[in-house]
């Protein structure tokens, strides 16, 4: 994909911790338009978010891709994120995304490792596309998607499953923990169990994925994107409630359901395979 690069002085008016990264750089790929804001220090993070947006897009695209360009701002240690985002003692936070911006902690600072960079930044994009296939930047912020799905889609679709407990060890945790409500709770929950919190995020995420399937959340993105909320156009989109959906993962959990049969989740969604065999003429 081609890259148009240049390095421009950025002059802004406006106040905050990030109002001092002024050094502006707009990287502009064919499906999607991203500007990298710095303090002018830290270059060699600057290339490697640069090369990480480049690789985002094919990522994104399972989603439809971003709707509108994504600045990303790279601030310089963990205190100047958690400053930034107004989010302080969550030491294990690298990165915070919002409806057009995500918010970066420089790379060099906790990695040296380049497919951890294009992960964490393809799973922040995941958020911002979220946010802006959902709502409008009014009501972006008023949609309170939970935790679950927000960061389980995120941690799907970069592909980081091996950052996070398996299957059996989230059922293990959840038995353990009969009192923690992962899918009500979770945004509390993620401060002190953030491993454990995220990894029942993503197998939950993966068990809708595998059951519906892209264009099914697709729609429920479209339901509120037109106004719903999130339990009501999830009930549109895929014919069930929310929390039939939640007892329904609980179970597989509790059950073991994944175990044995090679397939993480019963398929509820057309098998291509199938319909094109019964199309066959004699079939
Ligand atoms: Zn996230």
């Amino acid at each position: 994909m081609r890259a148009l690069l240049s390095l421009l002085i950025f002059a802004s008016g406006c106040a905050g911790p990030l109002a001092s990264l002024k050094v502006e750089r707009p990287l502009t790929l064919e499906s999607a338009r991203f500007t990298i804001r710095s303090d002018g220090t830290v270059d060699a993070d600057v290339h490697r978010i640069e090369h990480a947006l480049s690789e985002a897009p094919a990522g994104l695209a399972p989603w439809g891709g971003l709707e509108t360009p994504v600045t990303v701002f790279v601030v310089s240690d963990h205190r100047a994120l958690e400053r930034a985002v107004h989010r302080p003692g969550y030491a294990w936070l690298r990165a915070w995304a919002r409806l057009e911006d995500v918010v970066v902690q420089a790379p060099s600072t906790w990695t040296t490792n380049a497919a951890v960079i294009d992960e964490l930044l393809l799973h922040e994009l995941t958020h911002c596309l979220l946010f802006q296939r959902t709502g409008t930047p009014e009501s972006w912020r008023s949609k309170q998607i939970p935790l679950w799905f927000r960061e389980g889609m995120a941690v799907w679709t970069a592909k980081q499953q091996g950052l996070y407990p398996t299957l059996e060890d989230t059922a293990q945790w959840a038995e353990k923990n009969p009192a923690l409500d992962v899918f009500e709770d979770g945004e509390a929950l993620s401060a002190e169990h953030y491993l454990e919190v995220y990894g029942f995020a993503l197998h939950a995420f993966t068990f809708l994925e595998r059951r519906y399937g892209a264009v099914q959340l697709g729609a429920l993105m479209g339901q509120m994107k037109a106004g719903a909320d999130f339990a009501t156009g999830f009930e549109q989109a895929m014919g069930t409630t929310l929390a039939r959906f939640q007892r329904d993962f609980l179970n597989y959990l509790h059950l073991r359901a994944f175990r044995g049969t090679g397939r993480s989740a019963p398929l509820l969604r057309p098998n291509l395979h199938e319909l094109i065999e019964k199309r066959r003429p004699g079939a």
